[in-house]
This record gives C-alpha cells, sequence and structure tokens, in this order.
C-alpha cells in the first residue's frame, strides 16, 4: 500500500519536471548575471544586393557563456521574454548596435550602412519604446536612417492607434521598419498597407523549399509583387544556393540575407569584408 502511494506520488513530483524547472532558475539567473558582467555580445550578418555587394546587416545577439561557449538566442530569447529580461537585453542590444554605427561613421566602406534591430513584442510594448529608442540614438550619436527595427506578425497582430504612434514618431525621424519572418505568422494583408512598414523579410521556411514545391514558390511569387505594389523592399532570408538566388532574382527580389554570402559573425569580420585594404 504504501509502496502503491508512492508510486502514485511520483506523478506529483515528477523529477524530470523538477529538473526542468531547476535548469530553468539556473539559466534565469545566469542571464540576470550575464547581463550585467557584459557577457552579451552581437554577431551581424550582411544583407547583399543582386549583384552581392553589402548593403546592411542584422545585429543577432549572442551569449558568450563562461562555461558553455557562445549560446544563440535560441537558447534564451523565450526565456527572457518570459521574465521580462527582454527589456534589459533589448536595451543593451539597441544601444551596442547605435554605438557600432557611430563608430562606423566617416569609415570607407563602412558610412552607409543600414544596421537591423530585432525587437521583441514586450519590449515594443513598452510605453516609452520610441523614447529608449532615441535616447540609444541620441547617446551614441549613431543617424537614425542608419537604423531599421525589425518586427514581428505576432507583435503586429494586435496592432493598435498606439503602435501605429509609435512607428510613425520614430519614422518621422528616419528610422526604418522591417516586417520580419514574413508569411509564418497570421500574415493579414490589410495591415501591410495600413503600418508604416519600409521592408518585409521572406521568412526562409520559404526560401528554403522554393525550387521544389510549388506552393512554396507560389508563396514567395506573391509577396514579392505583393511588396512591390505596395512598395515596400524585399529580403529573402535563408539563401544558400545559387539556384535559390537564381529564382528570387527572376522573380523580382533585390536584396538577399544568407549562408550563401555570409554568417553571422563578429563585427570585425564585416569591416574586414567592408574595408579597403589598407594602401
Ligand atoms: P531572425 O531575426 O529571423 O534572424 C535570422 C536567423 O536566421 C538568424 O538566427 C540567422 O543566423 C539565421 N540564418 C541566416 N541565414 C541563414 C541561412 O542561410 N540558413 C539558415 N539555416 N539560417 C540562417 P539566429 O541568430 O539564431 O537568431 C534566431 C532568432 O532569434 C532571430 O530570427 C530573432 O527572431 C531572434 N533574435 C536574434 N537576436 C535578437 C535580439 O537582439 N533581440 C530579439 N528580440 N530577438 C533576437
Ligand atoms: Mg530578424
Ligand atoms: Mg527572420
Ligand atoms: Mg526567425
Amino acid at each position: 500500500q504504501a509502496k502503491a502511494a508512492g508510486r502514485n506520488s511520483v506523478r506529483f513530483f515528477d523529477p524530470g519536471l523538477l529538473e526542468q524547472m531547476r535548469a530553468r532558475a539556473q539559466l534565469e539567473g545566469e542571464l540576470r548575471r550575464g547581463l550585467v558582467q557584459q557577457e552579451l555580445l552581437l554577431y551581424y550578418q550582411p544583407v547583399v544586393d543582386g549583384g552581392g555587394a553589402i548593403i546592411g546587416a542584422e545585429a543577432l545577439v549572442r551569449w558568450q557563456h563562461p562555461v558553455r561557449g557562445v549560446v544563440g538566442p535560441g537558447e534564451f530569447i523565450e526565456l527572457a521574454e518570459r521574465t521580462g529580461l527582454i527589456l534589459a537585453l533589448g536595451d543593451w542590444v539597441l544601444q551596442a548596435a547605435c554605438t557600432r554605427l557611430a563608430r562606423w561613421a566617416g569609415r570607407p566602406g563602412l558610412d552607409a550602412l543600414v544596421v537591423s534591430v530585432n525587437v521583441s513584442a514586450r519590449q515594443f510594448r513598452q510605453p516609452d519604446f520610441a523614447a529608449r529608442v532615441r535616447q540609444a540614438l541620441r547617446a551614441s550619436g549613431a543617424r537614425p536612417r542608419q537604423l531599421r527595427l525589425e518586427l514581428t506578425e505576432s507583435l503586429l497582430l494586435n496592432e493598435t492607434e498606439e503602435t501605429i504612434a509609435k512607428m510613425e514618431s520614430l519614422r518621422a525621424e528616419g528610422v526604418g521598419f522591417s516586417l520580419d519572418d514574413f508569411g509564418t505568422g497570421y500574415s493579414s494583408l490589410s495591415y501591410l498597407k495600413r503600418l508604416p512598414l519600409d521592408q518585409i523579410k521572406i521568412d526562409r521556411a520559404f526560401v528554403r523549399d522554393v525550387l521544389g514545391e510549388p506552393n512554396d514558390a507560389a508563396i514567395v511569387r506573391t509577396i514579392l509583387a505583393l511588396a512591390h505594389s505596395l512598395d515596400l523592399q524585399v529580403v529573402a532570408e535563408g539563401v544558400e544556393t545559387t539556384s535559390q538566388l537564381e529564382f528570387l532574382r527572376q522573380h523580382g527580389c533585390r536584396a538577399f540575407q544568407g549562408y550563401l554570402f555570409g554568417r553571422p559573425a563578429p563585427a570585425e569580420a564585416l569591416e574586414q569584408a567592408l574595408q579597403p585594404a589598407p594602401a
């Protein structure tokens, strides 16, 4: 009897679940500490035009963990969002990207780059979000025209007048807006027209099978036609092969991002790729 009860109780004190909770709590503590200890860093992935020339870069956060090495955002962004740490993390990312932009000012090859920064829903919803972006720009001296904020469809799902007002106020100063991972969310075509966007990024899930999957090819063609009729720039994400590139080019895409052109890497890699070799 006691044995049976013991066995039953296992269901309520599942050691696997407990272990999972403990691991999560530990990761949260470590991320909190990592933020303070400046363990975060930004990688940059080039965005190129049809001829392969670098026209911009996306800032992608990494965590230089003292024991685990470089950890990607897939392992901590969700946790950061759930715990609210994303607010401090997001501020740090904005400041770091703006500081980099300011350092590139006046340097041949780097001076005119546009840097894209990912913004999470919780971060964007802060009432003073626009003020925080402005503060990052002002403190660094970066030019607003060189900053582009990437928003996701889920963030815009409950878009309100406040959303539009926030975007408009930053856009009036020159900050650009991109709709990330387009096609994966609750793509409402109506907000493409309503929101002050400059760019949409076709999610790499569609680019991946664009040659083998007629449905994906049709989606990509439709997105390109739609975006162009609305005067939005399109970036194809996750371009890995020349045949994907060819398909996209043939259908009017003029900006690309993917391993074919460069993986996310420390800022120095981009500087080396772009700066003329010293005479
Ligand atoms: P995302 O914004 O859609 O970024 C593109 C992701 O695709 C990056 O993953 C990039 O490394 C990856 N990628 C680029 N080209 C290729 C390719 O050719 N093939 C494949 N297989 N993958 C490619 P990463 O760096 O792991 O970032 C994942 C996601 O984490 C990002 O997706 C973004 O949603 C989020 N994220 C990254 N940095 C930040 C940040 O600073 N703040 C917030 N809120 N989210 C971030
Ligand atoms: Mg992005
Ligand atoms: Mg994306
Ligand atoms: Mg994504």
